[in-house]
Formats: C-alpha cells, structure tokens, sequence
C-alpha cells in the first residue's frame, strides 16, 4: 500500500520506519530541510515510562499557582487568551481529578512501556546509536515535603509494577558520584532503574537513513498546505511542490497537525507548550551526570548525552512563539550549576526552545480517523521521545491489519468524543 506520513520529527520518522519494514511504499513529507529540526531536536534525552505521568493530576492547580509565583518558574502563561489555550486550559484542569488522573496515567504508562521494549528490540535488530545509555534515572528532591509526597507516585508505581529504588542522600551519590560536590540540601531521591537516556535528533536522523535503505522517500523542503477529500476518503495531499497521490495518509506534523486535520473537518485539542534546553559540552568528566537528574523543585531534566550535558524543561504557554527567552537559560543553569557545580563549559552552551504538542490529558493521539484512511499519530506532549517507538509500531499494525500488541481503543481521536 502506498502511504504518505506528514512530518519528519521523531514520530513521523518512526512511523515511516516501521511501515516500511512491514512492506508500505511510503512517502515522508516535511516542510524543513532534514528530518528532527523542530520538536524533535534538542529534548531532554529522557526515555521514562517510569515518569510517564499526566500534567493533570489532583493537587497540581494549586502547584500551578505556586509554580507561577517563583523566582526560578517551572511554569509560566504568557499568552492564555487564544480560544484553543483557553479551552486546553479548561479540559486539562478537568483532568485533574484521581478518577481522569488513574485512566491517563494507565494509558500512558501502558504506551510508554511498550515504547521501550519495541525501542530496545530495534536497538538489537539494527545497531542504531545516539548516545544511549540504560542507567536509570533519577527524580531528586530538595525537601522533605517533596520527598513526602513522593507517597502518591510510588503508589502508583507499585500499581502498574514499575521497579523504584528509594534513596537518601548517600545513596543519590553513589548512583550519581557528581551530587557528592553539591552544596544544596538534598532530602532524597527516588530512582526508576529501567528508564533510558539519549539524543532523540541523533536517533532520528539515523533511523531516517534505516527507512531510506528500505525504500522510504524523504521530500524535505515541501510543505503541506491542504488534504482533499473525495467520497469520505483522503484522495491526495497538496504541497508546495505538487499534490501527492496515496491509499493512506499518517498525520505527524507535531504542531503542525491540528491545521492540517482541521481542513478536513475534524479537530483534536493538541496546543504547543513551550520548553527550552542547554546543551554544555563536559569539562570534568569525573564529576558529570552519568545519567538523567530530574530536579523535582525547577523541574528540570538533567542528562548526560556522550561528552555532552543536557538541560531541559520549563513549561511556557506562549502560542506558538518560539524566541528564546535568557531568563529561562539562568532557570536551567541555576537546577544545574547547584547540583553539578563546575561540571560544564557554561559560556559554550547551545540555547535552544521546542513546542511540545500537548493535550490535555497528556496522552498522544494515535489511531484511525473518521475519515477511512486518514491517521494520526501526534499530542506526544512531554514524552514524544519515550513514546515514538510504541506509538510508531501500533499505527503501522492498525493501518497494515496486524492486531496490535496493546490495547489501543482509548488512544485515538474518538476518545474525545466519547468523554
Ligand atoms: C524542552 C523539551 C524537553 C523534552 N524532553 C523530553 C524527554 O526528555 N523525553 C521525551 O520523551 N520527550 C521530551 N520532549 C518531548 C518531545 O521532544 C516531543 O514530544 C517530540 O519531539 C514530538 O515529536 P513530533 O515528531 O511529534 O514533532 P516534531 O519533532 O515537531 O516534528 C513534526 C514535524 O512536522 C513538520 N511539519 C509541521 N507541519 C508541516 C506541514 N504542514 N508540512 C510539512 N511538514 C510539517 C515539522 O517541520 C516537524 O519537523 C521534550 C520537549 C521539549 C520542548
């Protein structure tokens, strides 16, 4: 079957990738010059079904509020007026309560998880790199209060069966040596051995060079304006270089989606939240993250990436606004130079800012459409990177008849006309 995917970061990239081992003749079609330059580009590096946990959760409004009210804020809203932000806002502050809260996370864990046994039996069957690493990660807390309520997680870790290791201070620091030189009060830690670390845009291109060995054409350069529609089916895509002809259209523009599904009369509450990261190259070697530090107070993901340190998080909502604010690089300097002191080359990092694509209920959109043979595969929010893989792997089982491995009902667009 011919099948063209919309967008080359991380998700459409997989998605190409696995369709086109089961047999597609497919077509990748991204309006930039090389496949993982948007979203996809400098992330966290975190690999974290253990982490994977909804933004709405009960208590995090009241958080929110506090978040917004700090010198070094975790969250800001700049621009909370857009109808489509506002109505986010909405749908994820009813999301907030344990019952939402238990289904998102179980759907989320459920994906996420799968993501990385299906990630780890194509890091077997291909030798792919980017800088991987398979050593935990690490959620550190400052205080007591965050250590105690640290409780409600590890509930909800020992429900769906996620290996946790819950440690004090000298245990953070034998499982991360560099904390030791820290001078900040550390009260505890909580690590999930089985998380994974890496460079999603160093994967992402080198599994774009794996689909075009098995046949995948990229059209980098070409953007898609329209999708047309002929008897309930999507008959051919428009570009900036011509309409291209298919049996089946997989949409994983990242933010690009919600307009482009949009013309075809369906609609999915996905918003672009922006974050921002650093990347450091190391100067001491010795006392470098061996792995990803979450920084509980400033929510900031700290990971190492080869001979390189990444910085990310912050949740900004600012429409689509991508400039690079330098308030933001002295929130993710200021989690890293206290907990790492003296570890990096800091007048040499690379700034950068994403769009995560999110929804309200933080789980991804992936599945079939009212529409017969259109698909989407988008809304990965803060986990883009830990879920690709799984989300990838499910899409092109629907669109190639092959029951999937997970339950997939919950996952699709029609969960939103359903609640
Ligand atoms: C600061 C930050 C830290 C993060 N940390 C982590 C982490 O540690 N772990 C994790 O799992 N996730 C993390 N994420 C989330 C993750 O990066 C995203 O969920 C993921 O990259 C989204 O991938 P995507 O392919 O959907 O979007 P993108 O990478 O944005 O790809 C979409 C592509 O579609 C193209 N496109 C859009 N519209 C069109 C059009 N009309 N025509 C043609 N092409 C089009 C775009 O050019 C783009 O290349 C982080 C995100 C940010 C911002």
């Amino acid at each position: 079957m011919k099948v063209v995917v919309l967008g080359a970061g991380v998700i459409g990239v997989t998605t190409a990738y696995f369709l086109a081992k089961v047999g597609h003749e497919v077509t990748v079609i991204e309006s930039r010059e090389a496949p993982g330059l948007e979203t996809s580009y400098a992330n966290a590096g975190e690999i974290s079904p253990g982490y994977a946990s909804p933004w709405a959760a009960p208590g995090v409004p009241l958080k929110a509020a506090r978040w917004l009210l700090m010198r070094h804020a975790p969250l800001i809203i700049s621009r909370p007026f857009e109808r489509d932000t506002l109505t986010w806002l909405f749908s994820t502050l009813m999301n907030c309560t344990s019952s939402r809260y238990a289904i998102n996370k179980a759907r989320m864990v459920r994906l996420a998880s799968y993501s990385r046994d299906v990630l780890q039996q194509l890091r077997q069957d291909t030798g792919i790199r980017y800088d991987e690493r398979a050593l935990g990660t690490l959620q550190l807390f400052r205080t007591q209060a965050q250590l105690d309520a640290a409780e409600s997680d590890i509930a909800v870790l020992r429900e769906y069966g996620i290996p946790f290791e819950l440690l004090d201070r000298q245990a953070c620091e034998l499982a991360e040596p560099g904390l030791a030189r820290s001078p900040v009060e550390i009260a505890g830690g909580l690590r999930l051995p089985d998380d994974e670390t890496g460079d999603c845009f160093i994967f992402t291109q080198a599994l774009a060079g794996l689909a075009e060995a098995l046949g995948v054409q990229f059209r980098f350069n070409t953007r898609v304006e329209g999708l047309e529609l002929e008897e309930q089916a999507v008959r051919r895509v428009m570009t900036t270089h011509g309409a291209v002809v298919a049996d089946a259209f997989v949409v994983a523009a990242g933010n690009g989606s919600r307009q482009l599904v949009r013309q075809v009369g369906l609609d999915m509450p996905v918003v672009p939240v922006k974050g921002y990261s650093l990347t450091i190259p190391i100067r001491d070697l010795q006392h470098a993250p061996v792995s990803t530090v979450l920084d509980e107070t400033y929510k900031v993901a700290i990971t190492r990436l080869g001979d390189r340190i990444r910085i990310g998080g912050l949740a900004e909502i600012a429409g689509y606004d991508q400039s690079l604010k330098s308030g933001r690089a002295r929130t993710l300097l200021h989690s890293f130079s206290t907990l790492f002191p003296e570890v990096g080359h800091m007048g040499e990092g690379a700034f950068w800012s994403g769009l995560r694509p999110m929804t309200p209920d933080s789980t991804p959109v992936v599945g079939e459409t009212a529409i017969r043979n259109l698909y989407i595969n988008t809304g990965h929010g803060t986990l883009g990177w830990t879920m690709a893989c799984g989300s990838a792997r499910l899409l092109s089982d629907l669109i190639s008849d092959r029951q999937p491995d997970i339950a997939f009902a919950d996952l699709s667009l029609a969960r939103y006309s359903s609640t």
